[in-house]
């Protein structure tokens, strides 16, 4: 049916789920997308993570576009210049660059009329019926807020703003953190460096998980076969989503007993010295903190140039870390392995919806959306990767393509003339959230007796509490009572 309404289309962040969203909006007839990226590249997180040993955890097969199979993953979890790759052939083969333009930060939306006017800083955009927010979720670095951290005369930098020029050969390195991103870079440079120091607030749960390259038959069979790659993606699909996030959302009490007999397992047999071992044990609940996978960690930290600290940092001095106890670690380089503030989203941007209210105003205490997608009275402006999408151990692409799916049939209402306005219902909205809230205490996020940044500030878990079927089932079709009829 040919469309009542040519709609053109804004897309926030050319990452993986800005990129795809383009593709597939482009490819469904729609004449104008415009995609705006803030940096002067593509790629996202995988563009500003460059940290020697980066590699995602989550199982490589799993971790791909359904239109953009690849049976050419290196590795069971592919290093993230691999899978940087892998997002620029994407937008390569489907002709997805024309459609991007770089160094255009979003500084403002605005709705007015059933139209959002979209300015950058590059300056005023025009307007355009719908917005799709794909600003990634791991984005915003943390740096923490230690006395004297200035002061520090080595090099210092976030992981996710690696500086290259600086060579860490022979050289006293100090990585804070204990979070996936300390364990792998810890694992990747030990053997390069003069002197290791971890600074652990928090011990971490680590699963072993051997990360074996694939063999070169495979990846021809996986090309002839793509029938049988794409059986394999399913497998690991229901491993991942009904075993694993299920028994981490209180849906599987068996798998998470399974998961944290692993995780003390790999402890136990894995650090020989009893004091070490004693410093690794976490008193929480494995899965509570997202569960790290890395078959290198345990080795690394027990060579006998590493260092796990766990007297509690006083301040930095230009020398290095003094910790409590009164004892400087003197160092050359400095590492803050101190993660990311997720809960952002567009914060940055002035986003002004019906009548006059910002974004920021409306998630003054707190973010909420409609099913992970929209937010009453700002019409026709989606999120991928929106408050409580399933984060943690699960692929990313995988939640970001089928939230986009839900978003395309919203947007089918208004090409096909059946709505002008997409906004959910408030007291709907009111009514998902507060069910969010009544099932978050069964999750391990909640229950397992740790922080971690599924939190935000008013304490309460950004996550999606129940499974990923759930979520499936969830945003398979628009509920159209729990839109607005305009
Ligand atoms: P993170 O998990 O948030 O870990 C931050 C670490 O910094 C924690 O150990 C935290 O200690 C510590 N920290 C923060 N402020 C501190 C301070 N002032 N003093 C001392 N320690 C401090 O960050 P991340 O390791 O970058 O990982 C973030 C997320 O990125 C992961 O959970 C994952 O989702 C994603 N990631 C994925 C992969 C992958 O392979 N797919 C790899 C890397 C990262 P506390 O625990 O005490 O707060």
């Amino acid at each position: 049916m040919a469309d009542k309404r040519e709609l053109s289309v804004a897309i926030i962040g050319a990452g993986a789920g800005g990129i795809m969203s383009a593709i597939k909006l482009r490819d469904s007839g729609i004449k104008k997308v415009v995609l705006f990226e803030k940096a002067a590249d593509l790629g996202g997180t995988w563009r500003d993570n460059t940290y020697p040993g980066l590699v995602c955890d989550v199982p490589s097969h799993l971790y791909r576009f359904s239109f953009a199979p690849n049976p050419d993953w290196s590795q069971t979890f592919s290093p993230g210049s691999e899978i940087y790759a892998y997002v620029r052939k994407v937008a390569e083969d489907n002709n997805a660059e024309e459609m991007i333009r770089y160094n255009s930060e979003v500084t403002k939306l605005e709705y007015n009329d059933k139209r959002w006017r979209v300015t950058t800083t590059q300056g005023d955009q025009g307007e355009f019926d719908v917005v799709v927010s794909a600003v990634g979720i791991l984005h915003h670095p943390v740096y923490p807020d230690i006395p004297g951290l200035d002061s520090f005369k080595g090099d210092c930098f976030h992981s996710a703003r690696w500086n290259h020029d600086v060579s860490l050969k022979g050289k006293r390195v100090g990585i804070i953190g204990t979070g996936s991103t300390a364990v792998q870079i810890v694992g990747a440079i030990v053997d390069d460096v003069a002197h290791l120091s971890m600074f652990q607030r928090t011990p971490q749960w680590v699963m072993n998980a051997p990360n074996l390259p694939v063999a070169e038959e495979d990846k021809a069979h996986y090309r002839a076969h793509p029938e049988e790659m794409s059986a394999m993606y399913d497998q690991l699909a229901a491993t991942m989503n009904h075993g694993f996030a299920a028994a981490i959302v209180g849906d599987n009490a068996m798998a998470l007993e399974k998961i944290q007999e692993g995780c003390q397992q790999s402890l136990d047999q894995g650090v020989q010295d009893p004091e070490l071992r004693a410093k690794l044990q976490p008193d929480y609940s494995a899965g509570c903190k997202r569960l790290i996978m890395s078959d290198r960690f345990y080795p690394a930290i027990q060579k006998p140039n590493a260092e796990l600290v766990t007297d509690a940092i006083e301040s930095i001095e230009p020398e290095g870390v003094r910790t409590r106890d009164g004892r400087l670690h003197a160092l050359d380089v400095l590492v803050l392995c101190t993660g990311f503030d997720p809960h952002r989203f567009l914060a940055d941007a002035e986003v002004v919806g019906r009548n006059g209210q910002t974004l920021n105003e409306a998630w003054s205490q707190g973010n909420y959306a409609y099913k992970t997608i929209c937010v009453p009275n700002f019409p026709n402006l989606f999120f991928l990767g929106g408050p409580n999408s399933p984060i943690g151990n699960f692929s990313y692409l995988m939640t970001a393509e089928r939230q986009f799916g839900y978003i395309e049939k919203l947007i089918g209402l208004l090409r096909e003339g059946k709505l002008e306005e997409v906004t959910p219902k408030a007291d709907v909205t009111a009514a998902f959230n507060q069910s969010i809230k009544d099932a978050m205490p069964q999750t391990v996020w909640a229950s397992g007796g740790c922080q971690s940044w599924y939190y935000d500030r008013f304490g309460n878990v950004a996550s999606w509490p129940w499974t990923f079927a759930k979520f499936e089932e969830d945003l398979s079709a628009p509920a159209l009572q729990d839109f607005e009829a305009a």
